[in-house]
């Protein structure tokens, strides 16, 4: 685990979050600066830079994060009236902390950026 990555970090139990689930493999917990009503971090327990650095070897993993996702949006409310998942890949595309992550947003009107 590099020692200067604050998600190891949060995975660890040495940095604070306000985590909302926890298995061997992955955690969820709030992100601090929230952009939408539901704002949470979807996180390998696993350092994996970006889904750059993702293999073959790790489809079980995201499959099981997308499953969790599911079960958090259920219980966050926002199944049904919508929400999304992000992974920001890279600086361009506004990756700021090195450990890959989904954003899980929701509970409100979201922006389409994709038309
Ligand atoms: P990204 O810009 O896609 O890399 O997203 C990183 C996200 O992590 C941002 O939305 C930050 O607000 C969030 N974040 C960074 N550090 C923490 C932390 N210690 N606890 C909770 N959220 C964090």
């Amino acid at each position: 685990m590099p020692e200067n990555c604050i998600f190891c970090q949060i995975v660890a139990g040495t940095a604070p979050a306000d985590i909302l689930y926890k298995d061997e493999q992955v955690t969820v917990f709030k992100d601090r600066h929230p952009a939408a009503p539901v704002h949470l971090l979807l996180i390998p327990n696993r350092h994996i830079e970006s889904l750059n650095h993702i293999t073959e070897a790790d489809g079980s993993l995201l499959g099981h994060l997308f499953t969790v996702a599911r079960k958090i949006a259920e219980e966050q409310n926002v199944s049904q009236s919508g929400y999304r998942v992000i992974v920001n890949t890279g600086p361009g595309a506004g990756q700021s902390v090195f450990h890959l992550h989904f954003h899980l947003l929701g509970g409100g009107r979201l922006p389409i950026l994709t038309r």
